[in-house]
């Protein structure tokens, strides 16, 4: 059976990480979480004081690290998930906090930041076998990707869903909080002047606004299957 590699872009909190971690745990895939990768860089910026203000952060500083930056990912063998790892310290849990998620936009627009970044994701894939869910990956750094797909749902399904998950994980925040910050994501995301999220031409939609897990993942196999011929 042909190796693949899979694309999963769409809008923030649509879900799609938990469909490509589901897929690629079913067909013994690797799976990458590029959104992870911002929230690291973020992160980074957050420790070294490099946020100015609300919306400036400091490009000359934060482009020096970004030759030095090490980010990866390693089994949890507790989880049976992948944990992101900066400069070598598990930071899975702290690249999830608001204060992450309110700046990451603003970090995932630089173009150095996508330039120095996707090059470590063409890198991760290019054994294929792989399914790499973000914003651009159908569009840019994947352009070949034998599957694309595009995920959405409406805001206010998708700011639910992200407010059950963080007070799941003991992080009590309002929905307006939440679907504020869905919104902001969303427009910055979309109207950046470097790789803007939008849908490839051969990108398969899927809104997934009223599909329960179940039905969403066996949407997906059925894709993967007529692809890969498996
Ligand atoms: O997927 P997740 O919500 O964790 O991504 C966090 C942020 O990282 C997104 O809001 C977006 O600004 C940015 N991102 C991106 N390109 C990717 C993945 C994420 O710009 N491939």
């Amino acid at each position: 059976m042909k190796k693949i590699v899979i694309a999963i872009d769409g809008h923030s909190s649509s879900g799609k990480s938990t469909m490509a971690k589901d897929l690629a745990r079913e067909i013994g895939y690797t799976y990458i979480d590029t959104g992870a990768m911002y929230r690291a860089v973020t992160l980074y910026c957050l420790r070294n004081g490099l946020f100015v203000g609300d919306d400036k952060v400091k490009e000359d500083e934060l482009e020096a690290a970004m030759e030095k930056m090490d980010i990866s990912f390693r089994f949890n063998p507790e989880t049976g998930r992948s944990d992101t790892y900066l400069d070598g310290t598990d930071v899975e849990k702290e690249i999830r906090t608001m204060a992450v998620a309110d700046k990451v936009s603003l970090i995932a627009a630089l173009g150095f930041v996508r330039r120095a970044l996707v090059t470590k994701q063409r890198e991760m894939g290019k054994e294929k076998g792989i399914v790499m869910d973000g914003r651009d990956i159908g569009t840019v750094v994947f352009p070949d990707a034998e599957l694309k797909i595009f995920v959405t749902a409406s805001p206010e399904v998708r700011a639910k869903r992200r407010q059950e998950e963080l007070i799941a994980k003991g992080t009590p925040v309002s929905y307006e909080e939440v679907l504020a910050n869905v919104k902001k994501r969303d427009y910055i995301d979309s109207t950046r002047a470097e790789s803007p999220l939008r849908r490839a031409d051969d990108a398969l939609v899927l809104d997934n606004s009223t599909m329960s897990l179940a039905e969403q993942k066996e949407w997906l196999l059925e894709r993967y299957r007529e692809v890969a011929g498996a």
